[in-house]
């Protein structure tokens, strides 16, 4: 582990609430542009501009007299965007409070310390039952993604980046998602950053002590800050990050066994993965249930992981999913838009390296096309989303003209398995691994960086 103490530790803006109209309480007090101010506030959009105390700004800056000590609230935060539980509170927030003006309504910033911000966000994301070795990758893990966003958030007027991409031809559409960027603040507080709810809710005590033990501490490679991505299961093999997105391999998200052999003091990665983009290989790996370290159904480790691990279906490791051609053929119409008529093969075009399919050809009566990304193949066979695209087919009942009345789908692990496995990590973290043992098996040959103190 280097140490470069080049910097001190950063602030991050986080977007808030988005109305014409925010209310917020000052409760200790602020300056604003050297003025004292304290209590209830009421800022509006008025022709573009920022109506207060019946003036007129471009932006506003509520700054803490005493930082350490000083909270605002806010009110009427909508949380759970688009979920069925969607409502309205008030929440309290550490640090300071801008203003501005995006398109036709205002945006509250959150202006925090970003190990603040952290302890937060690790509150509200992990269960308080996880090991602390456990807390300390992930707090390692969303600092990393953090100041990523920062950085990018630099260099953003400069540039534009591709975050999502598209060929199309006659028998092939092969799609891909990556997350937008804001331009105007580094992160919101919904689940498309991360969920921040400032100090609404309580922080646990070892949720504090793993934020306090990797202060400061990032990925890194090649001098750059890692780009660390992490899903639910990889299904015993990791997925390398070219299979699912831009087409430019990152060389710490590579192929690896999400299980390691013990060596004396130190443990190596089991050397023995299949090669699983090819279909004999994949179809074995996926049909069966070799040991890895997400390969579990520990209650006590499921339940650190999942949010709402009661309501959640625990066999994810391989999976199995049934529809009845009509069943298949109306979803596919419905998710794709695209008529195949009825649905006569499910074929296998191109795996990646934990099996997961990139490109998968849909063989109707009507249209025959071949899809991908592995997320475009998700949203495409299921009502929501499949667990992941590492699956393979069985048909049933075929009719005299060889159209499957029945369709078994086979399938291995719990999301885009590229980086760290959230199973895999929670069970490590229980035998015992250390947090960066833990981060350097799932992003090879990485660094832990220490970048402020
Ligand atoms: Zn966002
Ligand atoms: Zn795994």
């Amino acid at each position: 582990m280097r140490n470069q103490d080049t910097m001190n530790e950063p602030y991050v803006h986080v977007g808030i609430v988005f109305d014409p109209q925010i209310e917020f309480t000052l409760l200790t007090p602020y300056q604003q542009d050297g003025r004292k101010v304290d209590g209830h506030q009421t800022v509006t959009f008025d022709h573009g501009r920022i109506l207060w105390q019946g003036r007129l700004y471009d932006e506003l800056l509520f700054e803490p007299e005493d930082e350490p000590t000083a909270s605002f609230e806010l009110h009427g935060v909508t949380i759970g965007i688009n979920f069925h539980w969607e409502r309205k509170e008030d929440q309290r927030f550490q640090g300071a409070l801008r203003i501005i003006v995006e398109d036709n309504h205002l945006t509250a910033v959150n202006v925090i310390r970003v190990e603040d911000y952290l302890t937060s966000v690790i509150s509200s994301e992990m269960s308080a039952t996880a090991s602390l070795e456990l807390l300390k990758a992930h707090a390692v893990i969303s600092r990393s993604w953090l100041l990523a966003q920062i950085n990018k958030n630099k260099e953003i007027a400069s540039k534009h980046t591709d975050y999502s991409a598209c060929t199309q031809t006659d028998d092939e559409l092969i799609r891909w998602f990556d997350r937008e960027d804001h331009t105007r603040f580094d992160v919101c507080a919904d689940d498309h950053c991360q969920r921040y709810q400032g100090i609404t809710r309580a922080s646990t005590d070892i949720v504090r002590q793993a934020i306090r033990a990797t202060r400061g501490q990032v990925l890194t490679s090649d001098g750059r800050i890692c780009d660390a991505r992490f899903s639910k299961c990889c299904g015993g093999a990791f997925e390398e990050f070219q299979y699912c997105w831009e087409d430019t391999p990152y060389p710490y998200l590579r192929k690896q066994l999400d299980r390691r052999i013990r060596q004396g003091q130190t443990s190596v990665p089991d050397p023995a993965l299949p090669d699983l983009t090819i279909e004999a290989e994949a179809d074995r790996w996926i049909r069966t249930s070799p040991e890895a370290f997400c390969n579990t159904t520990d209650k006590h480790i499921l339940s650190q992981v999942l949010n709402n691990y009661d309501q959640e279906t625990t066999d994810f490791y391989r999976w199995r999913v049934e529809y009845t051609q009509k069943e298949l053929s109306a979803l596919i119409l419905k998710r794709s838009g695209v008529d195949y008529g009825q649905i006569v093969d499910l074929v296998p075009v191109a795996r990646g390296t934990s099996g997961r399919l990139w490109k998968l050809k849909i063989v109707g009566t009507k249209r025959t096309l071949t899809i991908g990304k592995e997320l475009e193949i998700r949203r495409t066979l299921s009502p929501s989303h499949l667990y992941s695209s590492a699956f393979v087919v069985d048909k049933h009942v075929l009719s005299p003209e060889g159209i499957p009345g029945r369709f078994t789908l086979i399938g291995a692990g719990w999301g885009h398995g590229v980086g760290l496995c959230q199973i895999g990590a929670a069970v490590m973290g229980e035998q015992g691994y250390k947090y960066d043992e833990i981060l350097l098996h799932y992003y090879i040959g990485a660094n832990i960086e220490k970048i402020y103190s």
